[in-house]
């Protein structure tokens, strides 16, 4: 591994990577080489995580060739040096930005939309000029091999490579000094890369996850929030960092509430083939020890074998139940009542800053007093999981979801170091700042 990160530190160094034709010219690379393998990716996606056709091709390679599009049509733009004004005091000198590549950097991903996870950062990565290794999650080895043979065809190892394995790989690689790191994964293993990228003091980019919640008050348009809340939560059998993680309903519309978020399960999900399995029974045994929590008020049965756990609402949760204490990330909704909407956001504020954020409310006030109120990392008003669609929105966390965000120009930036710079002339001398001042302005 060592070896591999020296050979792209000396291919970086011959700035082979730098212009703007090399650059487009290994996006268009990339896209061509992911086409190629689009019914690979596809079938892979079905065997490891059953996820259907549709909802493969949405969610996963759909965003990629999205976010290359838009990178591509606007990276002349921004990676132009950018002119900003000069202060009076610095009289006879001129002002630049340069964005400029950190050098190798290290995308670590995880399972839940193994290909997406993988490859959206790794867009940022070639679209800054940078050198990537990329470590795929073990849990979906058949998209992890089927990631290296996509990068080995597109590339040589010196430029973009793919190292597979498990979390022992992750920390070898994680000892090696990178210039960068990209990690996306949980809050725990995010606490254990940033400590490692300290040693070399190493900037991250940490895409983790959380408790998502979604608020829905009293004069929120009940059905649609059942319809994009059971859409949004279901998704891949829950498996979404920003999929909604519990729901604050307010106490005079929850039984609506429930009574069209079970009409939606079925109608959305009902259909066996078109809803995902969990990754590995492990992960189904920790989901269906949840069951046990509250009242189950729709699914509950599972086949831990096949790792299918039924879309299920669970109420009369409490805040002590292991289901509220962290991620559920599986197919379980719980839902908590409120009274009050201070009630509700204090409930929210006494957890970890969320990832995403979710409020259904015709209320402008509301709406004003949630976003006044609660610090998350992105979210919708009347919808969920959209915002991660928008190639025009930084998408990210904050507190403990996490630290950085990318996307169209946020990945430029994730993935930049913007060196600053003063061009001085020498037509003249201000002596104003010389310890001898005052000696009059000297022309040389
Ligand atoms: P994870 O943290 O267990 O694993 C992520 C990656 O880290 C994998 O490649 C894994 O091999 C590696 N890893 C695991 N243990 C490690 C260790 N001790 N040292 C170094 N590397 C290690 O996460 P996961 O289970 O694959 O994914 C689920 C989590 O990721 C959830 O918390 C979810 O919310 C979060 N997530 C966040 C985003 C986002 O964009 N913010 C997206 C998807 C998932």
């Amino acid at each position: 591994m060592n070896d591999i990160v020296q050979k792209q530190k000396r291919y970086f160094r011959t700035g082979a990577t730098l212009s703007l034709s090399f650059r487009l010219a290994q996006l268009a690379r990339l896209k061509e080489t992911i086409q190629a393998h689009e019914q690979a990716i596809i079938d892979t996606l079905a065997k490891e995580l059953h996820k259907s056709p549709l909802e493969a091709y949405t969610t996963e390679i759909g965003i990629v060739y999205e976010e290359i599009h838009f990178i591509t049509k606007r990276l002349s733009d921004w990676m132009k040096p950018q002119r900003v004004p000069t202060p009076l005091t610095h009289f006879g000198s001129k002002s630049y930005i340069y964005p400029e590549p950190y050098g190798v950097t290290l995308i670590i991903s995880p399972w839940n939309y193994p290909f997406q996870l993988a490859m959206s950062p790794l867009i940022g990565a070639i679209a800054t000029g940078n050198c990537a290794v990329v470590k795929p999650s073990e849990y979906t080895p058949a998209m992890s091999a089927l990631l290296k043979t996509i990068v080995s065809e597109a590339f040589p190892e010196e430029y973009v490579t793919v190292v597979e394995g498990g979390a022992d790989v992750s920390q070898q690689l994680l000892d090696l000094r990178f210039d960068h790191i990209f990690f996306t994964g949980s809050v725990p293993v995010g606490k254990i890369v940033m400590a490692a990228a300290a040693k070399h003091l190493t900037p991250v980019t940490l895409e983790l996850g959380g408790k998502s919640p979604v608020i829905v008050d009293a004069s929120a348009h009940i059905d649609l929030a059942a319809k994009r809340i059971v859409w949004g939560k279901f998704l891949n059998a829950g498996q979404t960092c920003i999929a909604p993680d519990y729901v604050l309903v307010h106490i005079s519309v929850k039984s609506l509430l429930i009574e069209r978020m079970k009409q939606y399960i079925e109608q959305l999900y009902g259909d066996k083939d078109a809803y995902s399995r969990i990754v590995t029974v492990r992960h189904a045994e920790r989901l269906v020890r949840f069951l046990t929590n509250g009242i189950v008020v729709h699914g509950g049965t599972y086949d831990i074998e096949q790792r299918w756990i039924e879309p299920t609402l669970l109420e009369d949760v409490t805040w002590e139940d292991d289901i509220m204490k962290e991620e559920i990330f599986g197919p379980i909704l719980p839902l908590v009542t409120f009274k009050t909407m201070d009630e509700a956001i204090q409930m929210i504020n006494d957890y970890e800053k969320p990832l995403a954020l979710y409020l259904f409310s015709e209320d402008r006030d509301v709406q004003q007093q949630v976003l006044q109120q609660v610090s998350f990392g992105g979210g919708c008003i009347n919808d969920t999981i959209m915002h991660i669609a928008s190639p025009h929105l930084p998408f990210g966390g904050v507190g403990q979801s996490g630290i950085g965000a990318y996307h169209g120009k946020a990945s430029f930036d994730a993935f930049t170091h913007y060196k600053s710079v003063l061009k001085q002339t020498t037509k003249f001398d201000i002596p104003l700042r010389y310890p001898n001042f005052p000696h009059a302005l000297k022309w040389v």
